[in-house]
């Protein structure tokens, strides 16, 4: 079997960079301070059950401090019509270290990821690049994308997978990752709801997926990109974090996912879940119990039918490989 699918858990890790231009720290602090006890249990329980994850983390995040950070700035910087997006004028004003600005800095939560058997430390892009807005150029994106390789390089590490913010993806900016190095992106496809916006209806039709059969099991097949060496590896669904409100459906949430998994798993295809580790910062042991119940449903099906767990850059070099023996061939 050439590609016997998967179950793939990517995070985008980002702390206060991936919410900056829509909530203050005030707003959000309980689940940005929540990710500092959610990422080791996530951590402990993928290790325990063999669960393989990409974390696609935004490059500022590997800086000890705002002194670090400023002597690596980009070649070139995005220019937003929309000032509001710029995260370097927005820098924080203080920030010695991880401790001092914990929702700025994290190197020593990627020491810990890296620590983990089975995960993958991609990115996020280096400072939460805004691909589709009216302003930033081709060029600056290639800048931002080589200066998260440079300082994933302190960490010994290469990036090969990518997680668009906003899943704001062109073709060009595609081309632009795959001659940067990075061989796996993730994108929507098998997301019916992305299309809807963010208006009042796309997010009802969304909540209302998460529990009810609306838009399939929403298995996806990853592929070689057809114009440049990397693969995509579309996402299923997004983990929502758990809700009190909706706690009476968890059953039927849960239900929902396990069923889906089932169905990839007997037609060799892959589920791709995400979500990000500050969804997990408030209601921690809640949404613990709901990943405890998909993981162990995974492992139930990977005895049972030895359908994987996999990283995304994991999909892509089995991929590539494949396609590498048919060229050679
Ligand atoms: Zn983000």
């Amino acid at each position: 079997m050439q590609n016997p699918g998967g179950f793939v858990i990517s995070l985008d890790f980002e702390l206060y960079w991936g919410v900056r231009d829509h909530r203050t720290v005030d707003q959000y602090r309980n689940n940005l301070l929540g990710v500092r006890q959610a990422i080791p249990r996530i951590l402990d329980l993928f290790e325990r059950h063999k669960i393989h994850a990409t974390w696609a983390t935004v490059g500022f995040l590997f800086f000890k401090c705002l002194d670090d950070l400023k002597a690596a700035l980009p070649d070139e910087l995005p220019f937003y019509r929309d000032t509001n997006l710029n995260p370097y004028a927005a820098l924080p004003e203080r920030g010695n270290s991880e401790d001092e600005d914990p929702y700025h800095f994290a190197p020593d939560l990627i020491r810990k990821i890296l620590a983990t058997v089975g995960q993958e430390v991609g990115t996020h892009t280096f400072s939460h690049f805004y691909p589709l807005a009216p302003g930033p150029t081709l060029e600056s994106f290639r800048a931002d994308i080589r200066s998260a390789q440079s300082v994933a390089r302190q960490f010994d590490i290469k990036l090969k997978s990518i997680v668009f913010p906003r899943n704001q993806i062109s073709r060009q900016h595609i081309r632009i990752c795959a001659e940067e190095g990075l061989i796996a992106y993730r994108s929507t496809e098998a997301d019916p709801w992305i299309e809807n916006g963010n208006d009042i209806v796309g997010r009802a039709m969304r909540l209302a997926d998460s529990y009810l059969r609306l838009s399939g099991c929403n298995c996806v097949t990853p592929c070689l990109d057809a114009e440049a060496p990397i693969v995509k590896v579309s996402q299923s669904r997004f983990l929502r974090p758990w809700s009190a409100a909706l706690s009476k459906f968890e059953n039927v949430r849960m239900g929902r996912i396990c069923a889906s998994m089932d169905v990839a798993a007997k037609y060799d295809k892959t589920f791709h879940l995400w979500w990000h580790p500050h969804n997990f910062g408030v209601h921690l042991e809640e949404n613990m119990a709901a990943l405890t119940h998909i993981v162990e449903h995974f492992e139930k099906i990977n005895r049972e039918m030895d359908w994987p767990s996999l990283n995304m850059a994991e999909v892509a070099a089995n991929i590539l490989r494949v396609e590498k023996s048919h060229w050679v061939a």
